[in-house]
């Protein structure tokens, strides 16, 4: 399954935040819109960095909480590892397992397309061993 296919079940929906947004109004649409990370971009398009609960967790810890004043642009990461369309659920365990992070936004052509979450590989895992364990069990007892 590539990166397609996962975003043709959830859709290309991203939820965005500018740069200048307050950390306490991320933590609101982060809340309201259910979501562990919100992609930070000037125009909803390109992508300028990415600010996660865990950035929130880190900078807290660090500066106290004047944090929630401060803007997202301060704690984000815009260094941000993207994929395409054609990224294969294999590629994004192992790009998410070996950076450490549980969101990989997917760019085309330079615009925002989408983004998957470490649950939407899980649960693609998920069917995938599923399906795989019922063609197993038909296999055993009927020998097709
Ligand atoms: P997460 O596991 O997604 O909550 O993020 C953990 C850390 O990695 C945070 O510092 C995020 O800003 C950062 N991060 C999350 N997603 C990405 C990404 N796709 N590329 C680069 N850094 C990311």
């Amino acid at each position: 399954v590539h990166v397609e296919g996962l975003l043709r079940n959830k859709g290309a929906e991203v939820v965005t935040v500018e740069g200048s947004t307050t950390v306490a109004d991320a933590l609101q649409t982060m809340a309201t819109r259910r979501v562990g990370a919100l992609v930070v971009s000037a125009d909803g398009s390109a992508v300028d960095g990415i600010v996660s609960e865990r950035d929130v967790v880190w900078g807290l810890a660090d500066r106290g909480a004047g944090l929630l004043g401060e803007t997202v642009a301060t704690i984000m990461t815009r260094d941000v590892v993207t994929c395409g369309m054609a990224t294969t659920v294999d590629q994004l365990s192992t790009m998410m397992t070996e950076g450490r992070m549980r969101h990989v936004p997917v760019v085309v052509d330079g615009a925002l397309a989408g983004i998957v979450s470490i649950g939407d590989v899980v649960k693609d895992r998920l069917r995938e061993l599923e399906a795989e364990t019922q063609s197993l069990h038909e296999y055993i007892s009927h020998g097709r």
